[in-house]
């Protein structure tokens, strides 16, 4: 079990904005979908060789307190689960009469407390931490979650409060539960796949709450391996009775694949791929999740000879953006190939959290670009000084160019599929962003 990490503070101070520097740059994206609640408030973090897991408690104090009495109650239950405390302070609206009870709230516990000044972005601005002083702590670490000023000093002290807690990230990694969301329409048959695999082996089965207060995780062992089925409980346990009246939620499917590191879409052979799959497989990658393909029910198609192809190649010209993601049929009904989901599973996962050392992205790039030119942009050649990968889950490169908008739609997917071949990662999604940079030097 990692160390868990709470992060407190009153609303609108920049909780999210930290806990999203410190987990994973997915989440960005998950602001571009309307009426999509973010709820995410648990997360896995490395730092160095540091695995430790953060929670957001939500706000405390003002208007968010007397509207939801119970986020006062969430704060202290988290101060008692974790193993440190990050409190928030606002740097930009200064000090607050809520901070003093905020920090009269931690005063005392026996574990790390660091108080952290928010919205600092530069030393010019620290001059606002002699008000944050007379909170009467004896440090304060000043950064701006949102543009990344302080964020190693704090990070650094953090890890070290954190040490002897902590395994080494390596082993934590390797410990870590691997997260499947398992989303599809209404009777492809989910609830009969989950049930098939948990009855399949002799395996150590048990729930836990996920996330969100309604959603009900199950969690799986098997051998060395944990993995974690999001919000499945219910889907399992459900009667012949809801059957019926399931309608099928997007808020839900959205909000596994949220917490999902692997998405298992399933599909009904018997139907093939409707409309609605591939909505949903793309939400699935949007989301940046590691994307399998099951195609169910294949007991009732499987004598026919050639359908397999006929059905990859449906998925693969419906789906285009799912190009990379493994395709299988199953049978919920006969067990078929349900063993084998999870040998897939490993290694999509194992793609999903590699990282790739700079040299070699540099040298992939190079290569790239050596053997098909970027087209000029109104007579401009393009550059790409450096590249180096920013997190894992799903891998995400950063690369410098000296004019990122005149990277084609075209060159782009070129340069990614060609980083896909050579640092195997073909079975994931991959990301590469592009950032304007006018030197030659990375800073
Ligand atoms: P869910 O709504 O996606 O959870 O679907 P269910 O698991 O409730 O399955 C819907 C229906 O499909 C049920 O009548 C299942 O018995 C049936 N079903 C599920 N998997 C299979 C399969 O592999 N083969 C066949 N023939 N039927 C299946």
């Amino acid at each position: 079990m990692k160390p868990v990490v709470a992060i407190i503070g009153r609303p609108n101070v920049g909780k999210s904005t930290l806990f999203n520097r410190l987990t994973r740059t997915r989440d960005a994206l998950v602001e571009n979908f309307p009426g999509v609640t973010r709820d995410r408030i648990y997360g896995d973090a490395v730092w160095n060789d540091t695995a430790f897991s953060l929670v957001d408690t939500g706000g405390f104090g003002g208007r968010e307190d007397a509207l939801f009495p119970q986020v006062g109650r969430q704060i202290r239950d988290a101060l008692e689960g974790a193993d440190a405390v990050v409190l928030l302070l606002d740097g930009k609206s200064g000090l607050s009469p809520f901070d003093d009870e905020i920090t009269a709230l931690v005063r005392g516990i026996e574990k790390p407390v660091l108080h952290v000044v928010n919205k600092i972005d530069g030393p010019d601005q620290e001059g606002i931490l002699a008000d944050f002083f007379r909170l009467g702590v004896d440090r304060l670490f000043p950064l701006s979650a949102e543009h990344g000023y302080g964020i190693h000093d704090f990070v650094d002290a953090l890890t070290a409060g954190l040490a002897g807690l902590c395994p080494a990230a390596r082993d934590a990694a390797e410990s870590m539960e691997t997260r499947i969301a398992v989303v599809g329409r209404p009777n492809v048959g989910k609830s009969s796949l989950i049930n098939r695999i948990l009855q399949q082996e002799r395996v150590v089965v048990s729930e836990l709450p996920g996330t969100t207060r309604d959603a009900v995780d199950t969690l799986y062992r098997r051998g060395q391996r944990a993995y974690r089925l999001v919000d499945t409980a219910g889907i399992r346990r459900k009667k012949s009775v809801h059957r019926k009246l399931e309608k099928f939620s997007i808020i839900k499917a959205l909000k596994s694949l949220d917490r999902c590191d692997v998405a298992l879409i399933v599909i009904d052979a018997g139907d093939g791929l409707t409309d609605q799959d591939v909505t949903i497989a793309g939400y699935a990658h949007e989301r940046g999740c590691g994307c399998i393909v099951l195609v169910n029910k294949w007991d009732l198609v499987e004598k026919n000879h050639g359908m397999a192809g006929r059905f990859q190649e449906q998925i693969r010209t419906t789906a285009k953006f799912l190009h990379f993601a493994p395709i299988l049929q199953v049978s919920a009904l006969t067990g078929l190939r349900v063993r084998k989901i999870f040998t897939v599973v490993d290694r999509v996962y194992a793609q999903y959290c590699t990282r790739v050392s700079t040299g070699e992205i540099n040298r992939i790039m190079e290569e790239a670009v050596r053997r098909h030119d970027p087209p000029l942009h109104k007579g401009r050649r393009l550059k790409f000084y450096y590249t180096t990968q920013v997190s894992i889950r799903p891998p995400t490169f950063v690369s410098f160019v000296n004019y990122p908008p005149a990277v084609h739609f075209s060159y782009h997917r070129f340069l990614t599929n060609q980083i896909r071949k050579a640092a195997a990662l073909e079975a994931v999604p991959v990301r590469l962003l592009f950032r304007r940079r006018s030197g030659r030097q990375p800073s």
